[in-house]
């Protein structure tokens, strides 16, 4: 979905645990409308989102976080990048904290029933870092440092076989290389 016109946004999305009495419960999820953003505002916001980040390093170390957040989701493949997730456990209660770590982020919304982020389900604009959040034990011990002492309820049982991003990319490297040589093996007959 792009978000170029001016229609307002629909977003389905799982109910908050501070939705207002006043509304009927009437099971998971319930559908508001939410500002609409055109492309332009976006990437405006994005470059503000950017630019925060770079400064933060000068005066907390929550830019080190999320930077390897967003370096790892963009550079690891699936396969290692997911690889804790049949592990994870818990659920997310959309307190928003970790949308207001440092700075209150320019997508992030908040009314008196609910909170949402205005480019979560966008197929383009949706921020990788934020979608694969916790993507290890790591990432999510930052966050939960940072919200503390409020709980991020997320939490981790059991662990895959490599544990470490370094231990599953050397892993990944060695199965790839594996398969190269029983090639050339197949390849020359040896
Ligand atoms: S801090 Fe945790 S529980 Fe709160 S919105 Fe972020 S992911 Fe969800
Ligand atoms: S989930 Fe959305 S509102 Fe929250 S930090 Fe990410 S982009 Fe911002």
């Amino acid at each position: 979905m792009t978000q170029d016109s001016k229609s307002p946004i629909h977003l389905v999305q799982i109910e908050t645990a501070r939705r207002s009495e006043s509304q009927p419960d009437n099971g998971s999820q319930s559908e508001i409308e939410l500002p609409a953003l055109s492309e332009r505002e976006i990437y405006r916001k994005k470059a503000y989102i950017g630019f925060r980040k770079i400064i933060g390093f000068i005066y907390t170390r929550h830019s080190i976080g999320a930077t390897r957040r967003w370096i790892l989701a963009k550079i690891l493949p699936d396969k290692i990048l997911y690889r804790w997730k049949p592990y994870q456990r818990g659920g997310c209660n959309r307190c928003g904290l970790c949308c207001k770590i440092v700075f209150r982020c320019p997508f992030f919304y908040e009314d008196k029933n609910t909170t949402a982020c205005l480019i979560y389900t966008s197929p383009r604009h949706a921020p990788p870092p934020c979608v694969v959040f916790p993507i290890d034990p790591i990432d999510l011990a930052e966050v939960q440092r940072e919200v503390a002492p409020a709980p991020c309820p997320f939490y981790f049982e059991g662990q895959p076989e490599h544990p470490t991003t370094w231990g599953a990319v050397k892993a990944e490297i060695r199965a790839e290389w594996g398969k190269r040589v029983d090639k050339l093996k197949e390849a020359f007959d040896f």
